[in-house]
């Protein structure tokens, strides 16, 4: 079959080349639905599908030996299209022609013509058939790439998939912040999809609707090509985001679980990761109820937490990193804790015997950084931590609620992504009179350099020093 699909060898180096160039116009002309270049239908190429193939289709080759007067007797009617209704099926789409069970039966029987059961209104369908009613040939677009072809040989469909050839290209886009990063960004020619992604991406890390004005953006993006013309966006391979003295970088990796994540320059997840867990504790004393019943007053009183019971003085630990939003007595909490930890999320640490000293608001905790210890000030019966975990102020069951579990990059694969990031660096690079400080606690300007999600980290100079922020210095002195 593949082999009555190739020219044959008389057909001159001209004409195949044009076959080259049209391969899309396999479709019917009328409706040419391997041309038109919308927007590809799946959201993200994968990277299999670089892998194009090129197919040159039964109706090229018809046109191709047409034009060099070869055959002249065509055994199929002109092309007709159906357009899909909602409520549409395939036999019901079909039967407008006069297309009865005899066709759609064997079609969808076919392996690659699945697509055919998930039709959706707007879809078309192009038809031709044979001189006795029979489909000869059907063109079905899949998204801008893919085209579904059936033809008839003798008795029997064939089903296959046709593919334009595409190519990717890595596209770097930088500028500076004017009004809303999506509205630069847009400024620059970059996609909607991508300024859309690097909020998905950023949003454990930095609040890119907090950006201001003067603030630096720079994005590393693949766009796809077919005939020239752009068929598919994304993924964001790398970007940087450079606010208040400090760059928040991005780099697109796999991870250990094999699937794509955003790790920053030192192998960092950007996902934060919580634990269900923030004092080791002996046993769940009151679970999570939201419909508690107080057994003397009889009222509903929820407990929008789980009490964990642990001896008085017994470390507790911070669920992620944070900021803390509340630190000191309230009401029946006691001595509280509450952090801020992105992305909606909050947690709140009661009863506590004694809070961590230095743990003022606005402070920034990391994971497992201890914050305080079990008591059971306020109003608490016995020692243990009042855990809550909100999301947007509601609680939810700190059990049970779904969590980012952000997993940073297997040590063993570390040298070689800082190795990988060398070049996507230098492509994001900031103005070149931005420098790096040396340290994190001997700032050049004096003022503290705050690490991973804006907390405080030691930065040591060389490969090491990228720990995913970086301290920027204006300054005259050249340092690298
Ligand atoms: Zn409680």
């Amino acid at each position: 079959m593949q082999g009555n699909r190739m020219l044959r060898a008389g057909a001159a180096s001209a004409l195949s080349l044009s076959l080259c160039v049209s391969v899309a116009s396999a479709a019917p002309p009328a409706a040419q639905p391997g041309v038109g270049l919308g927007s590809a239908r799946s959201s993200a190429m994968t990277d299999n599908d670089h892998e194009m193939r090129i197919e040159p289709l039964q109706d090229n080759q018809m046109q191709a030996a047409a034009a060099l007067g070869l055959t002249t007797t065509p055994q199929i009617t002109p092309w007709e299209q159906i357009t899909i209704h909602r409520g549409d099926t395939l036999s019901g789409a079909l039967a407008r022609i006069g297309l009865g069970s005899s066709t759609w039966r064997p079609l969808l029987s076919l392996q690659d013509t699945r697509a055919l059961r998930h039709l959706r209104p707007g879809d078309t369908l192009n038809i031709r058939k044979t001189p006795t009613g029979q489909l000869a040939e059907l063109r079905y677009k899949l998204d801008s790439v893919r085209t579904l072809t059936v033809n008839r040989d003798g008795d029997r469909l064939q089903a296959a998939i046709a593919h334009v050839p595409t190519q990717t290209r890595e596209i770097t886009a930088s500028g500076t912040v004017q009004g809303s990063l999506a509205h630069s960004l847009a400024d620059k020619g970059v996609p909607s999809r991508v300024a859309d992604d690097m909020a998905r991406i950023y949003r454990y890390r930095h609040d890119l609707r907090q950006l201001h004005k003067g603030d630096q953006f720079s994005v590393i993006y693949q766009a796809t090509y077919a005939n020239g013309e752009e068929v598919g966006i994304g993924p964001v391979v790398a970007a940087s985001i450079t606010s208040d003295h400090k760059i928040y970088r991005a780099f697109r990796a796999k991870g250990a679980d094999g699937k794509y994540a955003y790790f920053d320059g030192a192998g960092h997840s950007f996902k934060p990761a919580f634990t269900r867990k923030p004092v080791a504790y002996t046993r769940i004393s009151s679970p999570f109820n939201l419909h508690r019943m107080n057994p003397v007053t009889h009222h509903i009183r929820p407990h929008k937490g789980v009490d964990m019971a642990a001896p008085i003085g017994a470390p507790i630990h911070a669920a992620a990193d944070g900021v803390v939003k509340y630190s000191g007595w309230m009401h029946g909490y006691g001595r509280l804790v509450e952090l801020k930890n992105m992305d909606g999320y909050s947690t709140r640490y009661a009863h506590m015997h004694r809070i961590q000293s230095g743990l003022h608001v606005g402070e920034h905790v990391t994971k497992g950084q201890v914050i305080g210890y079990v008591g059971e000030s306020g109003e608490a019966t016995g020692p243990h931590l009042h855990f809550e975990i909100r999301r947007y102020g509601v609680a939810h069951n700190p059990l049970t609620i779904k969590l980012p579990n952000g997993r940073n990059l297997p040590k063993t694969r570390l040298a070689a992504y800082k190795r990988r990031i060398q070049p996507l660096i230098a492509r994001l690079s900031p103005a070149p009179t931005t420098l790096l400080a040396k340290t994190a606690s001997t700032p050049a300007n004096g003022s503290a350099c705050l690490g991973r999600n804006g907390f405080r980290n030691t930065l040591s100079e060389g490969n090491g020093s990228d720990n995913g922020i970086l301290c920027l210095v204006r300054s005259p002195s050249v340092r690298a």
